[in-house]
């Protein structure tokens, strides 16, 4: 803890507060100093184990997302302001009147991952122990729940083994289907601070596409896409060619070896090659890299988790460790890393509706009557609930007569997001709990509950190594918002069960919640933090960040290494699965593979990064990375607007034409909802197909197709007002001050480009500065109001070929029309072209010009001669490429 930090909610600006980011699954503490306009002044806490100290991009911007504007402030009832009283009351007597008149499966909450777990715990023991049944889900479905499936069927347990410090003590770590770089950053410059101080350390990744991550790996297998499964199939037969199955550990602690290797016998160094489109020579050094380190980390995440063979790729993976005895120790074992930042904590809570809470199983009838015995409850769930897909699909078919979405906005990040509208419509009564006014989602509830948000609400939260942190509130709630533990409890005393959420704090809940782990325990679960059980509201505001097990008799570590599983014979279980990757979507209608991730600078669907200038910056439209062939088969231009589409829907993005993503695929990310641009959720694209064992869905493989948009004008424009284009194209970003930015086009020309300008951002001023070339097909214009230039529109027949920055910077800085209109930097002027580093606002250009006028070809100095990459470090990968490209240039 930073030194003055205090841990409990205290709001006085004087005064610091440890706390923990709330984004991804590294779980980064933050020691936060209130300010007295609002918002916060943000470090990494150097004494929490995940970050020590590091915060990446999306971390240290936290402070610039405090903002009041886009927060629901009060209970919503059909559009109209409501009390607290009205709206509870509502809630309760339609989730009644729903089960009692077509029973107890036909209501259902869909939870989110960045709730915590003291909020978790309270809405699953309502779902599960009180209405009666499992159908409770979470947005961590669609992230994790192939590793939770391939976990539980290994191990008995869904237990994450290992611990971060594992990848900085291993030799070789592989990391699959996980651009750690982008979506687990500190986590990355944990592993790159490593193999700086030990160059020994090699790093592998596996994944089709060239991305930050890339960089830092010695070897990067750019694998077809899906076929992960197949290399791993051949590396098992590798190991037990090369006669390095671990028989001794094998023997006494893992079953089905035989099975297993006869299963993925037919993955022959030829098969595999022809799987996956690598060399037999480098698929030969991978092996026998892998076989012969003993301290190898094999990490994954959503590449793997997010197919139709995810759980069985997980399975794949854990065989090999398990093969080789190469888990539990230190720097090695399978490590599964999170995207949210309590996917954890749902996991333990039993947020999954395909799980009891702590760990427990429903399908175990001692388990379900240890639970139900526990909160003395009226009934128990006693069997799986519905999973999101097929939640939703219920939904669709009128099974489902109450639903209650919290924290998450599935109308954006569930798959076929379309049928998942029609979906929401067909349901009679629809609650969301949301902190953000007007999401995607929230427009079509019947009833919005105002939440509490980061920085108000109070509780714990799991990150990817078991390590439990705080969350702790440093201000207000805003307006009538509520912390949603109250809220259920609320709504749970107004449905008749007030004696059993009757909590004043979540430090009651956490209690109950440790005691209920250790009758878990007692019952064969992993999950333990019954030593927490008794521990006082003091002690709960001042807990330090804590790995569990946590009880009399274990302290945080590692599992496994004792041989010990959780299944009924105590051994871990090899599974037989079949290695070959599943069949392609694709067909000649629709003949490219859609792959869906994240960017550096964003999160989710925007809610909260948008609110930062900085992070907005970075890329500040959505894309398609197109492979250059495919471009040109498809008559696409760089920076054409383009059109991708399926059966389920259709999305226009910019194009992006790279080799980073393979022939055959394009990349486009999750994070654009209708409120940033006018057609971009690119999970409308993606199909409903699950893995069948853990109902995740697969993101990364829906068939599509793609065409160039014919628009006839393209535009730039900036502006001092908020803008809310209807082009038939646009993206729009906020800028500091309060600015704003918007890409637009349209498919015809407007008759008065001073009117469009207007009209685009609402100033009436007739002060207009006005060039239009008829002949190039140009035309710019600037507005002027009380003396300050208050918009500026470019617009040309072809993309806009204007310095963005420099436009952005000249606004800011009140130029002139003249300087402004120019569209780009005079001799004496620089632009520092696209944003590379959010934290100081350096741009490419400047890093560009600082390599070639000090002749850089390093890292270190060229971070100190531009400041880039030297607060976060989000930025260093992206520097290493600008690095790069002298080099490149010279080869070609
Ligand atoms: Fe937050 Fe970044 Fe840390 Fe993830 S890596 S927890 S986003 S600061």
């Amino acid at each position: 803890m930073a030194a003055g930090a205090v841990f409990m909610a205290s709001l006085d600006a004087d005064k610091t507060v440890a706390t923990t980011c709330p984004y991804c699954g590294v779980g980064c503490g933050i020691v936060v100093r209130p300010e007295s306009e609002g918002g916060a002044d943000i470090h990494g806490d150097e004494t929490h184990p995940a970050n020590r100290g590091r915060l990446c991009s999306k971390g240290a911007a936290l402070g610039e997302t405090l903002g009041t504007t886009d927060r629901l402030l009060a209970p919503r009832i059909a559009g109209r302001n409501a009390d607290w009283d009205e709206s509870i009351d509502l809630v309760a007597r339609r989730f009644c009147e729903a089960i009692d008149s077509y029973g107890r499966e036909s209501v259902a909450l869909y939870l989110s991952g960045q709730l915590l777990t003291e909020d978790y715990y309270v809405a699953n023991k309502l779902m599960n122990g009180y209405v009666g049944t499992a159908n409770i889900d979470t947005n961590s479905r669609l992230c994790m729940a192939s590793s939770v499936a391939g976990h539980r069927r290994a191990f008995g347990t869904d237990t994450v083994p290992g611990v971060y410090e594992d990848l900085e003590q291993a030799d070789l770590v592989v990391l699959v289907g996980s651009n750690l770089a982008w979506c687990h950053p500190v986590l990355f410059q944990r592993l790159a601070g490593a193999k700086q101080a030990r160059p020994a350390l090699r790093v592998v990744s596996i994944d089709p596409r060239r991305t930050a991550t890339s960089d830092l790996a010695d070897v990067n297998l750019r694998l077809a896409p899906g076929s992960d499964i197949a290399l791993f199939g051949g590396l098992l037969c590798a190991v037990a060619e090369a006669d390095a199955i671990d028989t001794e550990y094998v023997g006494s602690h893992v079953s089905g070896l035989a099975d297993t290797l006869a299963a993925a016998s037919s993955m022959t160094l030829n098969s595999v090659a022809e799987a996956t489109g690598l060399s037999t020579d480098t698929l030969a050094g991978f092996y026998e890299n892998w076989v012969k380190t003993e301290r190898v980390v094999t990490v994954y995440s959503q590449g793997v988790n997010q197919a139709v063979n995810g759980t069985d790729t997980v399975n794949a993976i854990i065989n090999c460790h398990l093969a080789t005895g190469r888990i539990g120790r230190p720097g090695m074992g399978p490590f599964s890393v999170t995207g949210q930042p309590n996917a954890m904590g749902g996991r333990e809570v039993g947020g999954l509706s395909t799980m009891l809470t702590c760990h427990l199983e429903l399908e175990n009838a001692v388990h379900r009557q240890a639970v139900q015995d526990f909160w003395a409850s009226p009934a128990i769930a006693d069997r799986p609930g519905l999973k999101a897909v097929d939640l939703f699909d219920a939904c669709a078919e009128g099974r489902i007569k109450a639903l209650w979405i919290m924290c998450t906005n599935p109308v954006v990040s569930m798959p076929e997001a379309d049928k998942v509208i029609a979906a929401i419509k067909a349901c009679p009564f629809v609650i969301v709990s949301e902190i953000a006014d007007d999401t995607d989602t929230s427009v079509l509830a019947d009833v919005v509950l105002p939440a509490t948000g980061w920085g108000e609400k109070s509780g714990t939260v799991t990150n990817s190594e078991r390590c439990i942190s705080r969350q702790r509130p440093f201000r207000e709630p805003l307006g009538a918002a509520r912390h949603d533990w109250k809220i259920i409890s609320d709504v749970a005393s107004a449905m008749g069960w007030s004696s059993a959420f009757n909590y004043e704090s979540p430090a009651e809940i956490f209690r109950e919640f440790a005691a209920l782990s250790g009758v878990a325990a007692s019952n064969g679960a992993d999950f333990d933090i019954s030593g927490l059980a008794t521990i006082t509201d003091a002690e709960y505001d001042a807990l330090q960040p804590v790995h569990w097990p946590l009880s009399e008799c274990r302290n945080g570590g590692r599992f496994f290494a004792d041989g010990d599983f959780y299944t009924p014979d105590r051994k871990a279980r090899m599974i037989a699965v079949n290695c070959k990757p599943p069949p392609s979507q694709t067909s000649p209608v629709y003949p490219l593979r859609l792959n869906t991730g994240r960017v550096r600078d964003h999160w989710h669907t925007m809610t909260r990064t948008a609110k930062s200038p900085r992070l907005s910056r970075h890329i500040a439209e959505p894309f398609a990375e197109i492979h250059p062939s495919d471009a040109k088969k498809y008559g696409i231009d760089e920076a054409d607007l383009v059109t991708v589409e399926n059966v389920s829907g259709s999305i226009v993005v910019r194009a992006l034409i790279t080799d980073s993503t393979p022939v055959g695929s394009i990349f486009v990310p999750i994070h654009w909802t209708n409120h940033w641009s006018g057609s971009a959720r690119v999970d409308a694209l993606v199909q409903g197909l699950v893995d069948p064992i853990s109902g995740q869905p697969a993101s990364k493989a829906s068939a599509v197709r793609v065409s160039r948009l014919n628009a006839c004008w393209f535009g730039f424009v900036v502006s001092r007002f908020e803008l809310r284009p209807q082009t038939n194209y646009w993206a729009r970003a906020l800028l500091p001050n309060g600015c704003w930015q918007a890409e637009i086009a349209d498919t015809c020309v407007p008759p008065d480009w001073a009117a469009l300008t207007r009209e685009l951002t609402g100033i009436q001023s007739d002060n207009v500065a006005h060039m239009e070339d008829l002949e190039r097909g140009t035309a710019r214009v600037a507005i002027t109001d009380g003396g300050q230039i208050s918009a500026v529109l470019f617009a040309a027949r072809h993309p806009v070929e204007v310095a963005r920055s420099y436009v952005v910077e000249a606004f800011a800085n009140d130029a002139s029309a003249f300087d402004i209109l120019a569209g780009r930097p005079s001799q004496s002027d620089f632009d520092p072209g696209p944003i590379v580093c959010s934290c100081l606002n350096v741009g490419a250009n400047l890093i560009r010009a600082k390599i070639d006028e000090l002749h850089l070809t390093e890292l270190n100095p060229t971070m100190a001669a531009t400041g880039a990459g030297r607060v976060c470090g989000s930025c260093q990968p992206e520097i290493k490429k600008l690095l790069a490209e002298p080099l490149q240039k010279a080869k070609a």
